[in-house]
């Protein structure tokens, strides 16, 4: 067994905020997320970092159109399609 390889298991805080704002390491790169999990289990730094991230993350999904909106708003909006759909008709 190689030690370098080992020793790539153990990335600096500055990598492992790296991967966690970049967040396609979520859906590819295993070796990459089992780094950054062997970072948070040592770092609580990090560890808070990645927290902040996922919170920010769900309060930006909030803001896509699949977030509820109230009947008000629903309204509205249907109204804003028709006039746009009339327009360009
Ligand atoms: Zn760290």
């Amino acid at each position: 067994m190689s030690q370098g390889s080992h020793r790539k298991l153990f990335i600096t805080c500055q990598e492992a905020t790296y991967l966690i704002s970049k967040d396609e390491v979520w859906a590819t790169g295993l070796l990459d997320k089992l780094k950054l999990a062997v970072h948070l289990m040592i770092c609580e730094f990090c560890r808070r970092f990645s927290k902040q991230t996922k919170i920010i993350e769900r309060q930006a999904r909030h803001l896509t159109p699949e977030a509820r909106l109230s009947e008000e708003e629903k309204g509205l909006m249907e109204e804003a399609i028709k006039t746009k759909e009339n327009g360009l008709q």
